[in-house]
């Protein structure tokens, strides 16, 4: 079986979590604390708290956004559940915005329309979040003149986006958000096995998500409410819980931020061979804003027929082929917390025809001429 993405994992990557095995700390040591630094200066911005997983990491964005009962947060159907599960925890509404049709991406315009009618019915979003989906950054400007305009935060969904460039910026810079967070699963650019990070230049921002990262408590003298006791001295100041990263987990992860620029090339390399087996025709858009991270490489197919009929027949083939994604609001679960309007027409139409081919750093050559043969003859091109 062919999978769609997979994890590298070299001798220097064990090593590195061996080290840290061996050494006084598997958590709360100092791997943590250098992996969010190592993150600082690959992005450019101030402040990284890495966590357990983007879930975790969402879920602290919001609450340190301040998202709470009665609030709206917006974001793109097109997406894993994750990204609004984390606002409904926050017992946030929700609600989606439409897509473009050839990326996939948050559609700024949409978002313009659907902000003036909130804007006449009193119920404009507190956060809106873009999610780069496949890795290639949304229309941040424009989505941050909107943010001016209409008064909500901004938290970037870059769970696929470690190592793109939005212009000629990092992903991750927060140039035109309040928080970014990434995704370090195995399926992700880089892994930690499980884990994720939250970025911002903001430092109250950041002192509140590594706050609520580990329980609430602060030993800042800064912070504190009453006089110390002693050395021994904390004090809870917020409702938080257990939402770290280990140091064996941050070891693993500093070793492969050492080999980014590697894995983002490699998935070029894949996604150009791909893109001059067919042209541009059923290629995705993957070009339009800035540099994409290929985390995924998706076709887009005539009709929801052909894409179904494409997915079956590399299936056979043991080419495990996927679809990124179903309509968020489509789910079962969110029946209860949407209406009939958010129904997202590009979306649906998006979702119909997307089809995901493999794409990572260890595909070989001639597993990738076999899945664009098998392509290729399905489609009869
Ligand atoms: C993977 C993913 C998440 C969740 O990441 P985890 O690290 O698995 O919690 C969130 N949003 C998007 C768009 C993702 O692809």
């Amino acid at each position: 079986m062919i999978p769609y993405g997979k994890q590298e994992i070299t001798s220097e990557d064990i090593e590195s979590v061996v080290n840290v095995l061996k050494s006084d700390f598997l958590t709360q040591g100092p791997a943590v604390p250098l992996f969010e630094q190592k993150l600082c200066d690959y992005t450019g911005v101030d402040h990284a708290v890495v966590t357990n997983s983007a879930t975790s990491a969402l879920y602290l964005a919001y609450k340190a956004l301040g998202l709470k009962e009665g609030d709206y947060l917006w974001t793109s159907p097109i997406s894993f559940v994750a990204t609004s599960n984390t606002a409904l925890q926050c017992n946030a509404k929700i609600d989606f915005v439409d897509v473009e049709q050839d990326t996939g991406l948050l559609c700024v315009d949409s978002l313009r329309n659907k902000l003036e009618l909130a804007k006449t019915e009193n119920k404009l979003p507190k956060i809106v979040v873009p999610v780069h989906l496949t890795g290639q950054s949304c229309d941040m400007k424009g989505i941050y003149e909107l943010s001016q305009e209409f008064g909500f935060k901004i938290v970037e969904d870059a769970a696929h986006a470690i190592g793109a460039k939005y212009n000629d910026k990092p992903v991750g810079s927060c140039e035109f958000s309040d928080i970014t967070v990434f995704s370090f699963h195995p399926v992700k650019i880089i892994t930690t096995g499980e884990g994720g990070a939250v970025l911002t230049k903001n430092k109250e921002l950041a002192i509140k998500v590594s706050m609520l990262r580990s329980h609430g408590i602060t030993r800042d003298a800064d912070k504190l409410h009453f006089p110390s006791d002693g050395g021994w001295y904390y004090e809870q100041l917020d409702l938080g819980g257990n939402y770290r990263l280990t140091d064996i987990q941050a070891a693993l992860g500093l070793s492969q931020l050492q080999r980014i620029d590697n894995f983002v090339l490699k998935r070029h390399e894949i996604a150009n061979v791909y893109d001059r087996s067919w042209g541009e025709m059923i290629s995705l858009n993957h070009k339009k804003y800035g540099c994409s991270s290929y985390h995924l490489y998706v076709l887009q197919m005539n009709n929801a027929e052909e894409r179904s009929g494409l997915y079956d027949f590399l299936q056979q083939k043991d080419i495990d082929v996927n679809v990124h994604y179903i309509p968020i609001y489509k789910q079962p679960y969110y029946q209860k917390f949407v209406d009939s309007e958010s129904k997202c027409y590009n979306a649906e139409q998006y979702y119909l025809k997307a089809l995901t081919l493999p794409i990572f750093p260890g595909l070989k050559n001639e597993e990738q001429e076999f899945v664009i043969e098998q392509v290729k003859s399905y489609l009869e091109l």
